[in-house]
């Protein structure tokens, strides 16, 4: 936007200006900028992103290097700052009282309700964070609670409801609340429309014991918990096998027991059809629900959601040298804890590599970009007189976005020369057969380039272009 006599001003100041702007955009210098690669915003912080406009705005939204101030600050005037991922072990080593750790999608807590004051608890589980704001009124005898969500994956804060209850007393209160999407500069001010209202039943002891439980809205638990297996608590699922009397269980238990741990009857192989019609239609919740999950699927869908389940845990990407597993929403925060060595925060790396005359992997490292984590591994065969470079990327099975790398050789005095070839990233870490499918170079290709021992190359990742 333009202003007499000032010039272009950014968007947020035309918003803010109470002067007369004058509304002419500038169409021209627009698509200039659309078109540049800008750094990330975040860049003080650490973030190393260069990209065009619109790859920005994606990144924006998952950019680790974003800062948010302590979400306790109402409560303990903590000046902390940070990204999205240290949140929840900022909360939990610096203020203990305040943060409570969730287990398969419920949080138990306590407050002081002779209290009149406001607090403040945040509830983390795997990398998810909420901010309870919490306000007792004894004398009216009620607590007044607003729950926000830390977005910063896929999942919306509306996707999400939430239900409170006292933990002691019989009084189930089983209504849904709204949760709200959190601010990095959320202003604290207690906003009294959001808020929920549960009525407290006033125990003799300060300390009240409550609990917040997260709640997919579309899984019924009441008819999940029929499916339930009296052996070990998880879910039957089809082929559902019964007992002479009419009892099932699922089928790892099958397989160990043979008899109907309820009645003693023995297995014969009948079938429950009907129940497993039954379960066709119903939604199952994510078996890597203990650990964060609130994926409700059809059982057609559920398997290839599982394979790819971000609470699912998989193995450190440079397993050669680690023994760590988490969930994938765990790995950038491991990788940049245990193996800043081996991370590059670009979409382009360039490496001196020896020639070598063992057939081991030569180099592993992972790359972030585009919100991402690539692995690209190189070895060098004497055997095959070949060198192998693979890229993979992961992510989800299933979504549209695909990734191409590049790889080139590039010798030390000719810059005019070299030699690249580029391939599609596949999906998901093959740790097995790591170069199944790979870009090589013949041990002549690479003599071309040779000096010192060994020859420099660089690998590139780039968003694929989709075609339709
Ligand atoms: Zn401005
Ligand atoms: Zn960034
Ligand atoms: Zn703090
Ligand atoms: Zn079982
Ligand atoms: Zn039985
Ligand atoms: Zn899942
Ligand atoms: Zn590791």
């Amino acid at each position: 936007m333009l202003l007499k006599h000032v010039g272009n001003i950014c968007e947020d100041c035309v918003r803010s200006e109470k002067t007369e702007t004058l509304m002419v955009r500038n169409l021209a210098l627009e698509t200039v900028l659309e078109n540049l690669e800008m750094p990330c915003r975040n860049t003080n912080n650490g973030c190393q992103e260069r990209l065009d406009y619109f790859d920005m705005l994606t990144h924006d939204l998952i950019c680790t290097f974003k800062y948010y101030t302590c979400p306790t600050r109402l409560v303990t005037n903590c000046n902390w700052k940070g990204s999205f991922t240290d949140i929840a072990v900022h909360a939990a080593t610096d203020h203990q009282d305040l943060a409570v750790k969730g287990y398969n999608n419920y949080f138990p807590f306590n407050i002081a309700v002779f209290d009149t004051d406001e607090t403040i608890r945040i509830l983390y589980i795997n990398d998810e964070c909420f901010v309870l704001h919490i306000r007792c009124d004894v004398f009216v005898k009620q607590l007044r609670c607003i729950m926000y969500y830390i977005e910063n994956k896929e999942e919306k804060a509306s996707d999400i409801l939430y239900t409170i209850i006292q933990t002691h007393s019989n009084n189930i209160n089983d209504f849904s609340h709204k949760i709200f999407s959190y601010k990095k500069d959320y202003t604290y001010a207690f906003d009294e429309e959001r808020a929920v209202t549960i009525d407290l039943l006033l125990h003799t002891s300060n300390l009240n014991a409550f609990t917040v439980a997260l709640k997919n809205p579309e899984i019924d638990d009441k008819i999940l918990k029929h499916l339930e297996c009296v052996v070990c608590n998880y879910l039957i699922k089809p082929p559902i096998y019964q007992c002479s009397v009419g009892h099932s269980m699922c089928n790892t238990c099958l397989q160990k027991l043979q008899k109907c741990p309820l009645c003693q009857a023995r297995y014969i192989g009948t079938r429950n059809f009907t129940l497993e019609a039954l379960c066709e239609d119903i939604r199952f919740p994510c078996t890597y629900r203990t650990r964060g999950c609130r994926a409700n699927l059809l059982l057609t869908e559920l398997e290839r959601h599982e394979s790819a389940c971000l609470s699912k845990p998989f193995v450190c990407p440079l397993f050669r040298e680690c023994v760590w597993m988490g969930s994938l929403c765990k790995h950038e925060a491991h990788l940049k804890l245990s193996h800043r060595d081996k991370l590059i925060f670009n979409s382009y790396n360039k490496t001196h590599i020896k020639i070598s005359t063992t057939e081991n992997i030569l180099e592993m490292y992972c790359m972030i970009t585009y919100g991402r984590i690539f692995r690209v591994c190189h070895k060098q065969s004497m055997e095959t007189k070949t060198a192998y470079w693979v890229a993979q990327v992961r992510g989800k099975t299933d979504e549209k976005e695909t990734y191409r790398y590049e790889v080139g050789l590039l010798h030390n005095q000719n810059k005019q020369k070299h030699h690249i070839k580029s391939d599609i990233c596949l999906r998901s870490f093959n740790n097995k057969n790591i170069f199944a499918r790979s870009i090589t170079f013949s041990s002549e290709d690479i003599s071309l380039f040779s000096f010192n021992d060994g020859f420099t190359c660089y690998c590139k990742i780039s968003r694929a272009t989709v075609e339709n």
